[in-house]
């Protein structure tokens, strides 16, 4: 069995009184922030660089380079946001995480604050993660109790406030705009882009906006070096991530893991597929990344060759579903999601998203027209590229690249329904 796992933010999960500072102090927390505040703040921004960190929230911008963007100081605020809205289907990581050792997020911030000079960091959660929420609530607490926190934190005359911000649960405030106009307090939809947030960003002003995964890997890269951190993964997608796996699979769960891992080396250590049964569809990284089958187990999990193969690495959510799941349907329930959250703001995604659910609705129910598989690819083409940011080419990616690999399920929703292709006793999802 593959031992390939690398726990560092996992690394003391099982622990009972995981999520307390003790814990985390116990575990070398808050080393790397006393280490920090000994360096200049542009060597904190090389070290990030240096790393090869790439963001951890799906696209995989590098960290030190987002970092680098912001002007130089004016003497007017700049702002730390983190993206804890994790909403993606199948993503499940954040959430984990903060639950499980929310200081390393407190220590990544501190520790990201102090290379960009900010002076109040926002951590924007989902809002009916109540219990993620208290949790939260309760590590900046201990944190500033601890002197992390405050002014003159750890007296280095470096000051820094937390705000831990709720939003009310819309997929859409993922988005890195849409959510800094929501914790501005309006209704959340994409700005334009550019400028990037790193330019005009919260208050229109310099803010560097991070998912939760990255700001809590910089505590380790600060303790351990650069190199250590890059000597993981591959050349290009280097370190460490949480790899969730779940749907159709042994020991279902998050699996911290150098970059470049494989399915087959993941679904070794998770027990294999459950049942014994055979792999079908799955998603490397949640369900906006075109979907791989049993012919890509072998595909090394890192940007650049979950890429050559057509697909994103994405979140690293890996939804697995075998040989009893009607791809149809599964696709038909993410194509529901995507036309409930579309903000509405642009044309290709609120009307595109509403017409693939009709069309995909009907194939589910083996009442397709003649004609269906090409009206989706011909809207998914209209959306692909057209719409004001990602969600609407998500919506796409499960629609085309099942049709790309399982046309003869959709070719057979013209006239019969999933649950007599795939009937539901069989089944182990649904
Ligand atoms: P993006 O590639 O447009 O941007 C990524 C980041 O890099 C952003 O922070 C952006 O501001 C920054 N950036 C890019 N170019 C820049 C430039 N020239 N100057 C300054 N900053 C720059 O991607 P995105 O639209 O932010 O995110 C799309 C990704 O989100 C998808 O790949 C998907 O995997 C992921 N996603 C994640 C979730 C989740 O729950 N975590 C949900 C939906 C989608």
């Amino acid at each position: 069995m593959s031992t390939r796992l690398t726990p560092v933010l996992s690394k003391f999960w099982d622990d009972p009184q995981s999520w307390t500072l003790a814990t985390y102090e116990a575990n070398e927390g808050y080393q790397g922030l006393r280490a920090a505040l000994g360096k200049d703040p542009a060597a904190l921004v090389d070290m990030a660089k240096g790393s090869g960190l790439r963001g951890r929230g799906g696209a995989g911008f590098p960290t030190g380079m987002k970092w680098g963007f912001l002007p130089p100081p004016d003497g007017g605020p700049r702002y730390l946001v983190v993206n804890a809205d994790e909403s993606e289907p199948g993503t499940c990581k954040d959430i984990p995480l903060l639950m499980a050792a929310p200081q390393f997020l407190i220590e990544g911030m501190i520790i990201t604050s102090y290379a960009i000079g900010c002076h109040h960091a926002f951590i924007y959660l989902r809002g009916e993660t109540v219990h993620v929420y208290r949790r939260l609530l309760r590590a900046v607490e201990e944190a500033r109790a601890a002197g992390y926190l405050g002014q003159n934190i750890l007296g280095s005359g470096f000051d820094l406030e937390i705000t831990v911000h709720a939003g009310a649960g819309a997929y859409i405030c993922g988005e890195e705009t849409a959510l800094l106009d929501s914790l501005e307090g309006r209704r959340g939809q994409p700005r334009l882009k550019p400028p990037f947030p790193a330019v005009a960003g919260l208050y229109a002003r310099p803010t560097v906006v991070n998912n939760v995964e990255s700001i809590a890997s910089i505590p380790p890269i600060l303790l351990h070096g650069a190199d250590w951190f890059a000597d993981m993964g591959t050349e290009k997608s280097t370190g460490f991530g949480l790899f969730s796996l779940s749907g159709h699979v042994t020991r279902p769960g998050q699996y911290e893991a150098p970059l470049g891992i494989t399915l087959r080396e993941l679904l070794d250590m998770a027990g294999g597929m459950r049942g014994g049964r055979k792999l079908k569809f799955w998603t490397p990284g949640g369900s906006s990344t075109p979907i791989f089958t049993d012919a890509h187990l072998d595909v090394p999990l890192d940007f650049e060759s979950v890429a050559a193969e057509g697909s994103m690495l994405g979140t690293r959510a890996l939804q697995i579903f075998d040989e009893t799941t009607s791809v149809v349907r599964a696709v038909s329930r993410w194509t529901d999601f995507y036309a409930h959250e579309s903000c509405g703001k642009c044309t290709p995604c609120r009307e595109g998203t509403y017409w693939l659910k009709q069309v995909m609705n009907r194939l589910e129910q083996g009442m397709g027209q003649p004609g269906d598989i090409e009206k989706l690819l011909d809207i998914c083409d209209n959306i692909l590229g057209r719409a004001f940011c990602a969600l609407g080419d998500g919506a796409t990616s499960p629609i085309t690249s099942a049709i790309q690999y399982f046309r003869e399920e959709f070719e057979q929703g013209m006239h019969t329904p999933w649950h007599e292709l795939f009937p539901p006793e069989r089944s182990t999802l649904f």
